[in-house]
């Protein structure tokens, strides 16, 4: 085929991205055409209070269902999407919707939920994403602290005054934000006493590992701590296992989700299972 061979005639590589020119080419052209055709669907993962063992939110995790290549993880796409300026479209959807599924699920009984939003950094250089937030929440009818923002390390070390004070007024307005992938990035933590931020999410690469890696559990360890003593609470992604999740409760993390309960799981997926667990919980 010609498509196949003008791949392979191509051989510049993008590194970072680890796909050919062509390959990048075609995934922005598929990115906008799924975008027109409602490809993109929200799945969503439960975070559980880990002491009580309760429900008390879910993070909302993109997914692209193709119509020939099924469902493409938001790896393949994002970064992508990031730097073709197309994670605005993307993300302004994904606000919205994370906003009326979250209200749909109060108004079934749900009260309680908190539902957890991914934004790129790239979001925030436009400065439209406070108004995309406010209007989502309006349209929906749904009150500011029934949603978190997961926020990036790398946003919050710019240091920019213009970031800083627009996170102070998404707080004001009742809204929680959390630190995604913490432990990844950067090892400066001046910034974390500097924003208003709730919760820290240590990585799932430490948590995955930290019953049978030492060295991993002592970093888990020492984010708790921490965390702590500037007054944040933590969520460990990628709990997997009881054995971990009882290490966790005895660390003194306070949240968690991981496959040890459910991966993402489509929304009418995800309502039942929190039904069929409330109702195992005797609640
Ligand atoms: P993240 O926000 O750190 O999300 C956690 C990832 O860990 C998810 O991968 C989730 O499915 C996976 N995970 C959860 N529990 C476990 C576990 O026990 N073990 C293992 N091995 N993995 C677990 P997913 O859904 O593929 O998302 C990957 C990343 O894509 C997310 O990482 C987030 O950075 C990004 N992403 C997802 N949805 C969105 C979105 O709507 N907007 C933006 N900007 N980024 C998104
Ligand atoms: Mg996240
Ligand atoms: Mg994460
Ligand atoms: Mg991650």
């Amino acid at each position: 085929k010609a498509k196949d061979s003008g791949r392979n005639a191509l051989r510049f590589y993008d590194v970072e991205m680890n796909t050919s020119v062509i390959e990048h080419l075609h995934l922005i052209s598929g990115i906008r055409s799924a975008l027109l055709k409602h490809e993109f669907k929200l799945y969503y993962q439960p975070q559980y209070h880990l002491k009580t063992g309760r429900i008390i939110g879910a993070e909302a995790l993109i997914r692209w269902i193709h119509p020939e290549q099924g469902l493409i993880p938001p790896i393949r796409f994002i970064p992508v999407a990031e730097r073709s300026g197309q994670i605005h479209e993307i993300g302004t959807w994904v606000i919205n919707e994370a906003c009326r599924q979250a209200k749909e699920w109060q108004n079934a009984g749900l009260s309680q939920l908190v539902v957890a939003i991914n934004l790129s950094p790239i979001q925030f250089r436009r400065d439209d994403l406070e108004g995309d937030v406010m209007h989502a929440l309006a349209t929906a009818q749904l009150s500011a602290s029934s949603i978190e923002l997961e926020l990036t390390e790398s946003l919050l070390i710019a240091e920019s005054s213009q970031i800083s004070s627009l996170l102070s007024r998404l707080r004001l307005l009742g809204i929680r934000l959390s630190i995604d992938d913490f432990g990844t990035g950067y090892s400066n933590l001046g910034y974390l006493s500097r924003f208003e931020v709730e919760r820290l999410k240590i990585d799932q690469s430490f948590v995955r590992r930290m019953m049978d890696n030492s060295n991993d559990q002592g970093i888990v360890r020492a984010i708790i701590e921490m965390a702590h003593s500037l007054k944040l609470e933590v969520v460990a992604e990628g709990v997997e296992n009881s054995a971990t999740l009882t290490r966790l409760i005895e660390l003194g993390c306070e949240y968690g989700q991981g496959f040890h309960w459910s991966p993402a799981l489509p929304a009418e997926q995800f309502f039942k299972f929190v039904k069929d667990y409330q109702i195992l919980d005797g609640e």
